[in-house]
């Protein structure tokens, strides 16, 4: 037999790659979240009703797009962040790969306004399945909207597969603390069911963390610093006293991306050595920069796993940067513990 391949209609396409990119409402939040960070916005707001599974908004105040770009962005393949395959080595953005909208747009309802700044009127999209069902000029805010409701309506068993509010909230929550720690200088809201649940205000690290765990995780926190050839290093970690026998709040951030690293998470507990109670972790909030060619972001779909050059060197660092802090801040004599 022969002539039985075929090439996969675009829809069809959007639809599989749909599957990887897009769990759950909040890998749409996740995405919505950097494009707007992208944008260079300094005001972002979330919007979520029911947990993300009837609404969710990301309003920003960014660069916006012209007519044309309005609808290219939900091509796939479609990105203004990157040319050419070497610019991946040189990312100064969260997105890359222009496959996030797409993808969301292949099984939910989504909905853009767009205005670029020297324009008076944006563009108004609606396309519901990957399909355009209307494009208008419209009077909007500098800026940008997404709306996306009705997500996985179009795959029913990933839509009953999808936990209790209670649950699907918490995960978006997650990527929206992860962001805003992440950016600072930039304000984030967030909205649920018609609730204020979080309002930052543009502010240092410090402040962010603040806001985010409230005002007692202030005097938690231990700053560490560090400046060496290959990373620079900064962040906080919280007192050995503090740890919890749960995860509790751990967070590594690589040129201001959230990443999940079991082997920098060793360092940090080996410089805690002999200061913590059994099956105790401390929390920490560290913050990674590199030259982006020393790291390759490119190996998960969720960019939250990335390759290091130099792992060794790095734990060496990081252990050491951590270790210094704990001592200098007089939170290191040894603990005797009573068993
Ligand atoms: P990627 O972020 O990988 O480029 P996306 O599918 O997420 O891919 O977005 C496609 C393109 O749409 C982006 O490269 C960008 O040019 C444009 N875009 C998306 N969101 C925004 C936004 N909030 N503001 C301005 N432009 C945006
Ligand atoms: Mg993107």
């Amino acid at each position: 037999m022969s002539g039985i391949i075929q090439l996969l209609p675009d829809h069809v396409a959007n639809q599989i790659a749909a599957g990887e990119v897009v769990q759950r409402p909040a890998s749409v939040v996740k995405e919505l979240l950097e494009n707007a960070v992208d944008a260079r916005s300094t005001e972002i707001k979330l919007v979520v009703k029911e947990a993300g599974k009837t609404l969710i908004q990301v309003i920003d105040n960014g660069i916006g797009m012209g007519v044309t770009d309005a609808r290219l962005c939900f091509e796939r393949h479609a990105t203004s962040k990157i040319r050419h395959a070497e610019d991946l080595f040189a990312l100064h953005t969260k997105g890359f790969r222009g496959e996030a909208l797409a993808s969301i747009a292949a099984i939910a309802h989504v909905e853009l306004k767009t205005r670029q700044e020297q324009e008076e009127l944006g563009t108004h999209i609606v396309i519901e399945g990957s399909k355009f069902v209307s494009q208008d000029v419209a009077v909007v805010p500098k800026g940008t909207s997404f709306s996306v409701k009705n997500l996985f309506f179009n795959i029913p068993a990933r839509r009953n597969f999808l936990k209790s509010d209670n649950v699907e909230f918490r995960h978006i929550v997650d990527e929206f603390e992860r962001v805003a720690l992440a950016h600072p200088n930039i304000s984030f809201i967030l909205y649920h069911n018609g609730s204020e649940m979080f309002n930052l205000p543009a502010a240092n690290y410090r402040q962010r963390i603040v806001g985010i765990f409230g005002s007692r995780t202030n005097e938690k926190l231990v700053p560490i610093e560090e400046t060496t050839e290959i990373v620079k290093l900064h962040g906080f970690v919280l007192k050995p006293e503090f740890a919890k026998k749960s995860k509790g709040e751990q967070f590594f951030f690589v040129n201001n991306r959230f990443i999940k690293s079991g082997y920098l998470h060793h360092a940090v507990m080996a410089a805690y050595e002999g200061l913590l109670k059994d099956g105790c972790q401390p929390g920490y909030f560290i913050y990674l920069d590199l030259p982006p060619n020393n790291i390759d972001i490119n190996i998960h779909p969720t960019k939250t796993e990335i390759k290091f050059d130099d792992e060794h060197a790095l734990y060496a660092i990081l252990r050491s940067a951590v270790k210094h802090s704990l001592g200098q801040f007089n939170v290191a004599p040894v603990l005797d513990f009573d068993r």
